[in-house]
């Protein structure tokens, strides 16, 4: 029901889970490459060297040190989070590339300087694109093929999922797409954990060489440790490749981790950057609301995480944008009322307001109340929709026509979303 409507930003892996994984609004933990590789090396995953910079010349400078080091050359890649970089665009000078190799570390340096500060558009950052404030200079691999290689949670499997193919590199969507055929899906007991008989089995799904099973299931075991122990809810790996030496390594590493285990991991959730978040997300998170930025123009403000779902769906099914998910918990009152109003009324898309309350337990007649209260902070310039219904709704509608609010009153959970389709078509 969900994939009706557009998260932005939303997870590639759904295209290969069967959106197993979009479901949940949960909110998951992003960090850039630089650190993921950092984090795989301290369990013993093989990536390059390599060193983060965020100035031109200090590029230059650690672009020296990865040369030294390493194997004569290296690549440039843009620190975003989001990925498609390879093939990415900088819009304002059309240069090409959010992935370079350099031989030099002149070259590095200038490369930098077209990546820095400069928006770059992927794939999978809609056409407003990601700033870039960091280079990771690594050192680069001899590549003989590159593959696939992502751990997740999976609904449908209800634990851990290995998915691999052979068709890695840069773009796994298509092939999710025209080759279903080759994406191979192992579950794996999160009790018992991967033996090692599984992971010789995942490497040679990927056609490793006989010779060089051995260390690269090594390798998706060492995966498996960190994906499990760090929280993680997704691991993914594009590309997993195989140097021409026949051993497997690391080129790309995306984490997801669940905000739930925050607690248990102080040092990796200190890798946030808030600079790479949704501002409303993280407002909202501070006042304890769930939101998720969409691409419609109808704000929405719900009581229950269920209704909120439902008023997204129903919207779109009747033709309708929603302009965000947003789901004000339980026990509405007016400092929450004011918060997400706030939020709402903030956000540049929001062209109507539709509010959707339903009182189970809460009385619908308080919620009137803390609503016009909110109000009188927030003002509110576009048109309103209000459906309050459930208990105490008689009282809570009187409340509402007698404090001369100008609002469009909705008189069902229908009649809400017909009225909210109809005002907004003329915006
Ligand atoms: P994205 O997925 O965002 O495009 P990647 O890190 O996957 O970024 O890089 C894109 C491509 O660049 C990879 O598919 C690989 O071909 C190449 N690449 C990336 N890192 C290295 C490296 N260290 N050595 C050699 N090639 C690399
Ligand atoms: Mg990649």
């Amino acid at each position: 029901m969900l994939s009706n409507f557009t998260a932005k930003g939303s997870e590639m892996l759904s295209c290969v889970t069967n959106g197993a994984m979009s479901l949940g609004f949960a909110r998951n933990l992003s960090i850039h490459e630089y650190q993921s590789k950092g984090l795989l090396k301290s369990f013993g995953v093989d990536t390059m060297i390599g060193e983060p910079a965020a100035t031109p010349a200090e590029a230059e400078r650690k672009a020296k040190e990865v040369l030294a080091k390493g194997s004569g050359k290296l690549v440039v890649k843009s620190q975003i989070h989001a990925g498609g970089r390879g093939i990415g665009v900088f819009p304002r000078t059309g240069f090409q590339g959010g992935v370079k190799l350099a031989d030099s570390a002149k070259a590095a340096g200038e490369l930098a300087s077209k990546m820095l500060n400069e928006v770059l558009v992927t794939k999978q950052t809609g056409p407003d694109g990601r700033l870039v404030r960091t280079v990771y200079l690594e050192d680069a691999a001899p590549v003989k093929r590159e593959m696939y290689l992502a751990l997740l949670m999976d609904r449908a499997y209800g634990g851990p999922v290995v998915i691999a193919s052979t068709e890695g590199g840069v773009d796994i969507e298509t092939v999710a797409h025209t080759n279903p055929n080759a994406i191979l899906k192992f579950p794996v007991d999160i009790n018992a954990g991967m033996s090692t008989e599984q992971a010789m089995d995942i490497a040679r799904g990927l056609k490793f060489d006989e010779k060089s099973v051995p260390q690269a299931a090594d390798q998706i075991q060492k995966l498996y440790n960190v994906f499990i122990e760090t929280d993680a809810t997704q691991v993914e790996i594009n590309p997993f490749a195989e140097t021409t030496d026949g051993k497997a390594i690391c080129l790309d590493a995306k984490f997801n981790f669940d905000d739930n285990a925050e607690y248990r991991h102080a040092d990796i959730f200190a890798m946030r950057d808030p600079l790479e978040e949704d501002p409303f997300e993280l407002e909202a998170m501070k006042h304890d609301l769930n939101w998720v930025t969409l691409d419609g123009n109808v704000g929405c403000v719900v009581n229950g995480a269920g209704l909120a779902m439902a008023t997204l769906d129903y919207m779109t099914l009747a033709g309708g944008k929603p302009a965000n998910f947003l789901d004000l918990g339980g026990g509405v009152n007016q400092k929450t009322a004011q918060e997400a109003l706030a939020l709402v009324s903030k956000n540049p898309q929001t062209k109507m307001i539709f509010i959707n309350i339903f009182g189970g337990i809460v009385s619908t007649a308080m919620v009137a109340r803390a609503l016009l209260e909110a109000m009188k902070v927030v003002k509110i310039d576009v048109p309103l929709v209000i459906r309050l219904d459930g208990t105490d709704s008689v009282e809570a509608r009187k409340i509402l026509k007698e404090s001369g609010l100008k609002y469009t009153e909705a008189t069902s959970f229908e009649d809400g979303i017909d009225k909210c389709v109809t005002i907004s078509k003329w915006l």
